[in-house]
């Protein structure tokens, strides 16, 4: 689950992060009464940022400067409402804007392949690091914590001097540690500031003073730990997910939309796989992975359906459950009932074996055109691969 910035610079305060004060806004003139309080407190200019979950909206016009109330409402006016990669923007962050002197890059991923946590710095911030990677890979510095030890000091270290933050060596550290710690506690997979930024203050003799700030703000949470974690859950941005995914969720159903033609739905994830992998043999594209768990219920078979009928790419409908705690009969039953509901007549083909599979027959058979049984897995994933390529299979 992505986190939208605000969040996720909840989330870096939390782990004792140095990240300027900020409000959010859905209104214009929400942005100018925050604005108008940052500016009376003594910052110089205010920035406007976009909240959606995609990167780049600096690029795209959608973090800009205001250095007065009646300009920042007018910058909010022009962000709010506007598309982003596709996402319109609802809510607009009103942070003081910072003098920057230096944007750096710092980072920590998940690495699979390494098994460990990844800690990537780079002292060319700003810019996207998938750009740096792919232009000069030599400017960014990783390394990797123990799992056990976690990140340790001398690591800490090592990133800010790889950082040219010498001048900065216990602020570094400690916000290298940070992001380690954010990750953690948090179960992210992804906590990525961009910029890490040198600010300037002048203070009030005159002097200057650098310090470090996040300035911007990346979390993405582990979708397995969230159970974990039921304030990061609230912090979901429905209105940037998809409805499918959504009612998905409510339904307690396993489901991730494909771009093929046969929609699927199977009891079990390894079936379910394995269901995938047999219309991928048979010269078919499964339009979805769909486990609906074990003992599902009439209604959750209903529930599923509809999702899969969602998806005006499906021509065929395989149904593959191994009847265990899961009745055949009830999965039957809910398949009839739900049909009869669906406005979309998409042909079904469907297998059941296992507890009550001779049940399930008798209601399947009594339910006319339109649902198909097959009795092995191989002749059920031939159907409906036929159907969905155009050529009816013979009932
Ligand atoms: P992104 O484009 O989605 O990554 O959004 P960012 O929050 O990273 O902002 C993009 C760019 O805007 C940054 O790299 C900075 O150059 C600039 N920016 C962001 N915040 C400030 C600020 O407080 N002051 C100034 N001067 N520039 C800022
Ligand atoms: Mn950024």
């Amino acid at each position: 689950m992505k986190l939208q910035e605000h969040h996720s610079k909840t989330l870096l305060r939390r782990a004792g992060l140095p990240v300027p004060p900020w409000s959010v806004a859905s209104t214009a003139a929400e942005a100018r009464a925050e604005a108008e309080a940052y500016l009376r407190d003594g910052a110089q200019r205010v920035v406007i940022k976009a909240q959606v979950l995609a990167g780049g909206r600096g690029k795209a016009g959608g973090v800009k400067l205001a250095s007065t109330a009646a300009e920042a409402e007018q910058v909010a006016s022009q962000i709010l409402g506007m598309s982003i990669k596709g996402i319109t923007v609802r809510r607009v962050m009103v942070t003081p804007g910072a003098d920057i002197v230096r944007e750096l890059y710092l980072a920590a991923v998940l690495d699979r392949t390494a098994k460990r946590i990844r800690l990537m710095g780079s002292a060319e911030g700003g810019m996207e690091i998938e750009e740096l990677a792919e232009t000069r890979p030599e400017q960014i510095h990783s390394l990797f914590a123990h799992p056990h030890l976690g990140l340790l000091d001398y690591q800490a270290r090592e990133m800010a001097f790889a950082l040219g933050l010498a001048a900065h060596l216990p602020a570094a550290a400690g916000i290298a540690k940070g992001v380690f710690r954010a990750m953690v506690d948090n179960d992210a997979d992804l906590v990525e500031i961009n910029p890490l930024a040198v600010v300037r203050t002048t203070n009030a003799d005159g002097s200057i003073t650098d310090s470090l700030q996040a300035l911007d703000a990346k979390v993405t949470i582990d979708d397995s730990a969230l159970h974990r974690h039921p304030d990061l859950e609230a912090m979901r941005d429905l209105d940037e997910e998809d409805p499918v995914d959504i009612e998905a969720r409510a339904q307690g159903l396993s489901f991730i939309r494909l771009d093929g033609t046969i929609g699927c739905m199977v009891n079990g994830a390894g079936l379910a796989m394995t269901t995938m992998d047999l219309v991928k043999r048979a010269g078919g594209e499964p339009a979805n992975f769909l486990d609906i768990g074990g003992g599902a219920r009439a209604d959750k078979v209903a529930a599923a359906l509809q999702l899969i009928l969602a998806d005006h790419h499906v021509q065929a409908v395989l149904v593959n459950i191994f009847g265990g705690i899961a009745r055949g009969d009830e999965v039957a039953r809910g398949l009839v009932e739900a049909r009869s509901r669906q406005a979309r007549n998409v042909p079904m083909v469907v297998r059941i074996v296992g507890t009550n599979a001779d049940l399930a027959a008798e209601i399947l058979a009594q339910a006319g055109e339109g649902i198909q049984t097959a009795t092995s897995l191989d002749e059920a994933v031939q159907k409906a691969v036929a159907i969905a390529a155009g050529s009816a299979a013979p009932a």
